[in-house]
């Protein structure tokens, strides 16, 4: 029997947001590797081996799963979200790009999932309808100093921007820098949604300007959105504003 390897992306939490391809695929692994809190989202099963590992061993995960799948296992490596962003799915391709010549030929697929700025997004509105960029602020894998770069040329060309990974126990000071640099690039008065644990039952959606955000709102599970210059409110009684970015400027008429 061949083996075969899917990169399969979780969505942000609730099972709802799990395609029909991931679940359908999972129902046919062998072995389950990914983080542990990931792992332990799919429910056990006789038959299904879980490898859970510690979030920084991504390459050793990545190298596992391709050994297992080259020995004729079934394997899914899980990630949380969309597998391609900030996630295995990458880890993955170094690994084949830089491992056993004979893993490129290994049948390999990533099945996309909902990422956590498109849950996000959908809660409130339509922040991303217009040109939008998503970074990472964490600087595991990439010098502050190129972080702070990406943050003033996005917040210059007015893109909406997703900040992914905003603070952990490690990087306490990351949001709190970014925040201050973005006040320096754009209006104070755009909208920041820190969206945190979106589609869980412990769920926390807030909408504030950039003068008022503070970074200490935020945690591993947070998702920030900064508005562009022309991101729109729309008040409500419940005290919810929608959100939107129109999807045209300047546009011809
Ligand atoms: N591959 C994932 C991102 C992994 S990086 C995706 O596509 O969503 C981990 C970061 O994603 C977290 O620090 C947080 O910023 C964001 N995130 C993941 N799940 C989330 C959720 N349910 N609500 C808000 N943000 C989330």
């Amino acid at each position: 029997m061949s083996g075969w390897l899917a990169i399969a992306g979780l969505g942000p939490g609730a099972a709802h947001l799990i395609t029909p391809e991931v679940t359908e695929t999972l129902a046919q692994a062998t072995d389950l590797i990914g983080y542990a809190p990931y792992v332990a989202r799919v429910p056990a099963r006789e038959g299904l081996i879980r490898h859970g590992s510690d979030n920084r061993e991504e390459i050793d995960r990545a190298s596992l799963a391709l050994k297992l799948a080259s020995e004729g296992k079934r394997v899914v490596v899980v990630s949380s979200g969309d597998p391609g962003v900030f996630a295995m799915a990458a880890a993955v391709f170094e690994a084949v790009e830089s491992g056993d010549a004979s893993w490129r030929n290994l049948d390999i697929r990533v099945l996309p999932g909902i990422s956590a700025m498109f849950a996000a997004a959908a809660r409130i509105g339509a922040p991303l309808g217009h040109d939008f960029c998503a970074i990472n602020l964490s600087d595991n894998l990439k010098p502050w100093d190129l972080v702070e770069r990406r943050l003033r040329l996005a917040a210059q060309a007015d893109f909406v921007l997703a900040l992914y990974n905003p603070l952990s126990s490690a990087r306490p000071w990351q949001l709190g820098r970014a925040l201050e640099l973005l006040r320096e690039e754009l209006p104070e008065t755009v909208p920041v949604i820190f969206a945190s644990a979106v589609s869980d039952p412990r769920e926390a959606i807030e909408t504030v300007t950039l003068r008022d955000a503070v970074a200490s709102r935020a945690d591993m599970r947070t998702l920030v959105l900064i508005g562009s210059s022309r991101t729109r409110l729309i008040a409500r009684a419940s005290g919810h504003p929608f959100v939107y970015t129109p999807r045209s400027v300047g546009a011809k008429s």
